[in-house]
């Protein structure tokens, strides 16, 4: 028997022991920047010669590390070496896998402040952003270790009394893991932990924008005693690695979260047979969100005012569940929008070392020049309130955005834009309000702001989407509390977190024994 699951507690750094710790991983991780790392396939550290570089995105010069980048004859190496531990870690005894995990939780515990200082440097989140993403982590441990030891003797079914029925689940074989740079430590782990414990093994091929923190992840599963093979490290392109994983014929089942386009893409190219390929290929799929946060006219309208700052704000929008469209109902539209543009103006941009800072840069280039381009269609869409500017000379920096009078179907209000960009409309009673919130592709993340608890009831069966909130934001979720995951083409809502997920890597099976 285990303890039973609680989450990973914030640190609070206005207390100064903890932001002393949070200095000291920050100096140990500055000193460690710019070194070069392998891959890891079977246990065996593997170097090449093409690599891909990870930079700070507040600090364009500054190499956080070279990494080596993995091509199809590695990642086929790497899929033998998986199908080579999975005979052996297939038919571990499912506690002791678990144990896996639970040792990897202490150690990632015992070094939390220093993953969160790598991710300050490798993705430039803030101090808050980097703590909850380490703690996250450290939940996903936790929570899929006790969900594999309440699994592993199946479920009861019924038997009459000349048999004995039972119904257990098996793992699947060789999946492969591809994540996301926003939540670095936390969704790469979950990801690859979760089919993990449940006795799978795993190609992991983390984003190309964070692969430093992904490689001290695997040292901190070897430390915690993972055989060889079972998790190999293999970064690299997705057009190169990727697609070859996805569509081979020994690939059980694929475990991505990324944009729309890409998710899309792996879901069609995952459900073509291949010559020689003796299974349908599982899938859990999570991608984009155009999250919105209504506002009734009976409601706490500062509350309302914090739960949009803090939800379209935090990592500066780059989080599917970020709020990026505020349906207002007209009495109190002015107010709102007035308060939420004061806490606006007064948030710090910055760069994330430093504990004041509230929002650091966007992730890479890429990414700062398509979010401008969104704050140039916003401009001829709707009327720009604040922010709207950037700014590149040492990192990728935009100030917080709001537009207001946005028409529903405006290009600012359908696509996901990934930055701190918000947009605010008008409604006029609560069925306007949800019908506007559910006029998305996505399906995500939503919430009600309201004193009106027949609002909020027909909020919980009319607003359409995976994770709905009431008078709160709408980003934030936490494993075992808040189950993650979103309708539509937000993914296949496989619950990060949630009581079913390793389900999705594992096969039922029945057996009666008739006497
Ligand atoms: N689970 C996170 C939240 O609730 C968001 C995950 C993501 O952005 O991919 O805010």
């Amino acid at each position: 028997m285990v303890v039973s699951y609680t989450h990973e507690p914030f640190t609070n750094f206005s207390d100064r022991s903890n932001k002393e710790d949070i200095e000291n991983a920050l100096n140990y991780v500055k000193s460690e920047l710019g070194k070069e790392y392998p891959l890891i396939i079977g246990g065996e550290r593997v170097t090449t010669e093409d690599k891909i570089t990870s930079i700070n995105p507040a600090n364009k010069s500054e190499i956080v590390g070279t990494i080596s980048k993995a091509n199809q004859v590695l990642a086929e190496q790497a899929m033998e070496k998986a199908q080579e531990a999975f005979q052996e870690w297939g038919n571990w005894d499912p506690e002791a896998r678990a144990n896996v995990l639970f040792r990897a939780a202490a150690i990632a515990r015992r070094r939390k402040h220093e993953f969160s200082a790598w991710m300050v440097y490798e993705i430039g989140k803030t101090w808050k952003e980097a703590d909850a993403d380490s703690a996250e982590a450290i939940d996903f441990l936790e929570y899929y270790a006790r969900q594999m030891v309440s699994l592993k003797d199946g479920e009861p079914v019924n038997s009459r009394w000349f048999e004995h029925n039972q119904y257990t689940y098996q793992p699947l074989g060789v999946g492969l893991t591809v994540s996301p740079w926003n939540l670095p430590f936390a969704i790469m782990t979950g990801t690859t932990v979760g089919p993990m414990v449940a006795g799978n093994t795993i190609l992991l091929k983390p984003a190309s924008l964070t692969p430093v923190i992904t490689y001290k992840f695997m040292e901190v599963l070897e430390e915690a005693g993972m055989p060889d093979g079972v998790v190999n490290y293999i970064p690299g392109s997705g057009r190169e690695i990727g697609d070859y994983l996805v569509e081979h014929p020994e690939t059980r089942f694929v475990n991505f979260t990324g944009s729309k386009e890409v998710g899309i893409g792996i879901y069609e190219k995952a459900a073509k047979v291949q010559p020689g390929q003796k299974f349908l290929k599982k899938t859990a799929i999570e991608m984009g969100g155009k999250d919105t946060i209504i506002v009734d006219n009976e409601a706490d309208l500062d509350l309302a005012a914090e739960s949009i700052v803090q939800s379209a704000y935090g990592f500066s929008g780059q989080k599917c569940s970020a709020c990026s469209r505020a349906v207002i109902h007209e009495d109190v539209y002015d107010e709102v929008l007035d308060k939420v543009t004061r806490l606006t103006e007064e948030l710090t941009v910055g760069n994330p070392e430093n504990r004041d800072t509230y929002m650091g840069p966007v992730c890479e280039e890429a990414a700062y020049q398509k979010i401008l381009d969104y704050i140039e269609i916003g401009k001829n869409e709707a009327r720009l309130v604040t922010g709207g500017t950037g700014d590149d000379q040492t990192g990728y920096f935009i100030q917080p955005t709001i537009f207001a009078e946005a028409d529903p179907d405006a290009r600012i209000m359908q696509e996901e834009i990934f930055g701190p960009v918000v947009a605010f409309t008008k409604a006029k009673d609560i069925q306007e309000m949800i019908d506007i919130a559910n006029n998305t592709d996505y399906g995500l993340t939503g919430s009600i702001i309201s004193n009106n608890r027949a609002h909020l009831e027909k909020a919980r069966r009319e607003f359409h989407v995976g994770n709905l909130y009431f008078n709160r934001g709408c980003t934030a979720a936490i494993v075992g509390y808040q189950p993650f995951g979103g309708f539509k083409l937000s993914g296949t809502d496989s619950k990060a977190g949630g009581p079913g997920y390793l389900l999705h890597f594992m096969d039922p099976k029945t057996v009666c024994d008739q006497f």
